[in-house]
């Protein structure tokens, strides 16, 4: 690949560029509106988030970290963060931060071949995929090494059948990043295979799961002999866990908040559970109150010490001060944070945040904020799996015990072994 050798532009002429830029080609958001409302109404309906991709793309400011011969702006992480801070007041394309553009693009450009990569990360950028994680499985999603879908090789396809859970969105998205086994003689981690699978195509049925605050963007897919081209296999057959490795990498720095490829936050929209606290307590009649006071300033402090765990930990694994795996430490400070901020967020706001009027919806926003907390601790690997990467892998401590480990898997005792 030649090496593109031009000095990237200066950080200063790119924010201006980019803030005039935004103030002439993107809507601003409404005073008041929620970030949340705004990413809830793009994740039910990606029309209006892929016209902003485009438009993104169009303008020169789509994947500013992406290199160029894919589509992107080849410019460094600062870059990237100033058109953040820029783009704040703005709408913008948020439903394809996650997963697409800051977990499945990075690891189609780290594994994809040349023609993978040409194929689908310019059609990302130009906002024409949407993509989703097949991985999570109805007997568990923590031991992702022990999934149970299968693929087998026939011919010149793969015969793709199981079943994958808790894949977000995947009634919207184009295309997922899929495990499957495809070796069942070898140990758990040794026969797994990530395939590239169109979502759209006969044998794959995708069921949407009502969640209890009334989202529907969990689902759940069942697989019956679905043909996938053997050019679609990422990276090497029997190689898997080697991609879903480095997959779980880019997973750990979007959730924890200090992935380089997330564009755009609109933070200017913050209310509703998302919404200043301060503000909160001030809205309520509270600010005056010692302990709420207290919780306000609690929140704020975990925010900042959050902010700083990301920059930390992320320019010490660039700088090979840690090891990768470091990036569950702001993944597991961000997962304890958003849970301590929403019983902060319904301490305040009492008795109105579980019982409110159809016109009250900040309130509305914190109750049903507070049932789903324990998301937070859960997607993108739990935080108990958080714990123990980073006391086996970033502090060096005896790994955990697992009977499994060595031996072939279709002698793995099991509670429900699928046909083979
Ligand atoms: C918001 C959100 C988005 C998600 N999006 C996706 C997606 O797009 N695609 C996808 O494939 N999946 C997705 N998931 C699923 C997520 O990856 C799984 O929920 C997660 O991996 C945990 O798996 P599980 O739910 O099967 O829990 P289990 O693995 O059954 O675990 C249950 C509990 O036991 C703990 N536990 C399990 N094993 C151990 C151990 N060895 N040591 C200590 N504790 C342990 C877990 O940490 C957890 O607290 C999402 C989940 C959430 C909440």
């Amino acid at each position: 690949m030649a090496q593109d050798t031009t000095a990237p532009e200066d950080l200063d002429s790119f924010r201006l560029r980019a803030r005039t830029w935004l103030a002439d080609n993107l809507p601003r958001i409404a005073q008041g509106t929620a970030a949340m409302d705004l990413q809830e109404s793009q994740q039910a309906d990606p029309t209006r988030a892929r016209e902003l991709q485009r438009k993104l793309f169009d303008g020169g400011f789509a994947g500013i970290c992406y290199p160029k011969e894919y589509g992107g702006q080849g410019l460094p992480r600062e870059h990237q963060r100033a058109f953040n801070e820029e783009s704040a007041p703005y709408e913008m394309p948020l439903v394809f931060n996650i997963p697409t553009l800051s977990i499945l693009a990075p690891t189609i450009l780290d594994f994809g071949t040349e023609e993978q990569k040409k194929r689908h990360l310019p059609a990302i950028l130009r906002g024409e995929e949407l993509w989703v994680q097949f991985l999570s499985e109805p007997t568990g999603g923590s031991d992702l090494a022990g999934v149970l879908t299968r693929a087998t090789r026939d011919g010149d396809v793969w015969v793709l059948n199981g079943s994958k859970i808790w894949s977000s969105g995947a009634f919207r998205s184009d295309y997922a990043l899929c495990l499957a086994r495809t070796d069942w003689e070898a140990p758990k981690h040794r026969g797994l295979t990530m395939f590239i699978v169109k979502i759209h195509q006969p044998g794959i049925e995708i069921q949407q799961i009502m969640m209890v605050n009334g989202m529907r963007e969990f689902c759940q897919e069942f697989f019956t002999d679905v043909h996938l081209p053997a050019e679609n296999v990422l990276g090497a057959v029997n190689d898997g866990w080697t991609v879903a490795s480095r997959l779980l990498y880019h997973e750990r720095e979007a959730v924890g908040g200090g992935s380089q490829y997330v564009s755009g936050m609109s933070v200017g929209a913050r209310s509703g559970p998302m919404r200043d606290l301060a503000d909160l307590a001030i809205a309520k009649g509270r600010a005056g109150d010692a302990r709420v006071r207290q919780l306000v300033g609690e929140a704020h402090a975990n925010d900042a010490v959050q902010r700083q765990l990301i920059e930390r930990i992320g320019a010490s694994i660039r700088l090979g001060v840690l090891p990768p795996p470091a990036g569950a430490i702001p993944r597991l400070y961000g997962g304890m944070n958003s849970v301590r901020r929403s019983s902060i967020g319904l301490d305040i706001a009492g008795a109105d945040a579980v019982a409110w009027a159809d016109d009250d919806s900040p309130e509305e926003g914190i109750g049903t904020f507070f049932v789903m907390r324990q998301g937070s601790c859960l997607g993108g690997g739990s935080t108990e799996m958080a714990r123990n990467i980073i006391s086996e892998r970033v502090l060096g401590m005896p790994r955990e015990y697992a009977a499994d480990r060595d031996k072939p898997f279709d002698q793995v005792q099991r509670n429900r072994m699928p046909s083979r």
